[in-house]
């Protein structure tokens, strides 16, 4: 049997490059090596910890079920369904509960942050949010979780929770693994100090937006003092991210990148990677338009039974261990 893979995007807006260059493009390559049986699922329950209208929510949600398929995601090789289909995610999570540390969640960075950058809803869901995340991928006894960087104090804390309640109930769990993409932490393009996030729209390239949108964000994109175009994180951050993204985008390497623009101003460099942007977001965006919504409804269908079937047999093992519920 492959080994089990697990991992999901909250539909809390329009999904961006960073989200493309540190998940989607991920996903998609992790589905087509081959290697590993893939879960992948649109993170319904924990995007409700972010202020939303409930009218937009489902279009959210079908959004980033539409951009799934358009990225390659292919429901004949990777399970692919919506979190709230499956209550068992709940449940578990409830369960995680009890075992959970509260100073633990209060460490969390993402927590820290979100409540820092929207003082006026700091929820309990919000503070929970990585025990439901660690429900998400250990009900499914993942082995690997593909995330980017910002997601690594979460699934260490899945590997706590998986590990606390093996200890106490008897081995039942796997502790899964993170994998990190390439660009695993892809910074705004107005404030290289900040991650690139759908809660951030103004730094955000999204991976609809038209060849002008791209030319004209990517050319408004902050740079650093001095002309040099090289990939130097601490003293150059700005530009180090669009080289960052340049690489990942076309697959030539900083080393070679660096070389290239040697001589070039930033206006040709910009230019050039808008290019490479437009024509790379292309055939995503093609097909996306081209999807039928029938097609991605019976995606997630198909996909929610067979999660269905795995969550409930695993559930029924975790009531049988934890000795409640039977
Ligand atoms: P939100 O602001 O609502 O939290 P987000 O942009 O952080 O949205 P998520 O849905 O939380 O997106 O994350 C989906 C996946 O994309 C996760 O695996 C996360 O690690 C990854 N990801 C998010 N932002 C970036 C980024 N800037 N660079 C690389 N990976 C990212
Ligand atoms: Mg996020």
């Amino acid at each position: 049997m492959k080994p089990r893979l697990v991992s999901g995007i909250q539909p809390t807006g329009k999904l961006h490059i960073g989200n493309y260059v540190g998940a989607l493009k991920n996903f998609v390559a992790l589905q087509d090596s081959g290697k590993y049986d893939c879960f992948f699922f649109i993170a319904d329950l924990h995007s409700m910890t972010e202020e939303f209208d409930p009218k937009e929510k489902s279009k959210q949600i079908e959004d980033v079920a539409f951009s799934y398929l358009a990225a390659g995601l292919d429901p004949k090789k990777s399970t692919i369904f919506l979190q709230s289909d499956i209550p068992e995610h709940t449940e578990l999570a409830w369960i995680l509960n009890t075992i959970t540390p509260f100073g633990e969640l209060r460490r969390m960075t993402q927590f820290k942050d979100k409540s820092e950058s929207r003082p006026e809803n700091i929820n309990v869901g919000l503070f929970a949010y990585p025990v439901l995340m660690a429900a998400d991928i250990i009900l499914y006894d993942a082995k690997a979780v593909p995330v980017g960087e910002d997601q690594l104090q979460h699934t260490e804390l899945t590997r706590t929770l998986a590990r606390k309640f093996n200890a106490r109930f008897g081995k039942t769990f796997e502790e899964p693994r993170p994998l990190l993409a390439d660009v695993p932490r892809l910074m705004s393009l107005d404030d290289p100090l900040k991650k690139m996030s759908k809660s951030r729209p103004g730094g955000c390239l999204f991976l609809d937006d038209s060849p002008e949108e791209i030319r004209e964000k990517i050319k408004r994109a902050v740079t650093d003092s001095g002309k040099n175009i090289i990939c130097d994180p601490v003293n150059k951050p700005a530009v180090s991210n669009l080289l960052l993204l340049y690489s990942s985008i076309s697959g030539i390497s900083i080393g070679d990148l660096e070389k290239r623009y040697e001589e070039k101003g930033y206006a040709e460099f910009k230019s050039d990677l808008a290019e490479t942007v437009v024509a790379a977001l292309l055939p995503f965006q093609k097909k996306k338009r081209a999807l039928k919504k029938s097609a991605v409804i019976a995606a997630l269908v198909a996909g929610g039974k067979r999660a269905e079937k795995i969550a409930k047999e695993k559930m029924k093992e975790i009531r049988r261990k934890t000795g409640v519920c039977q």
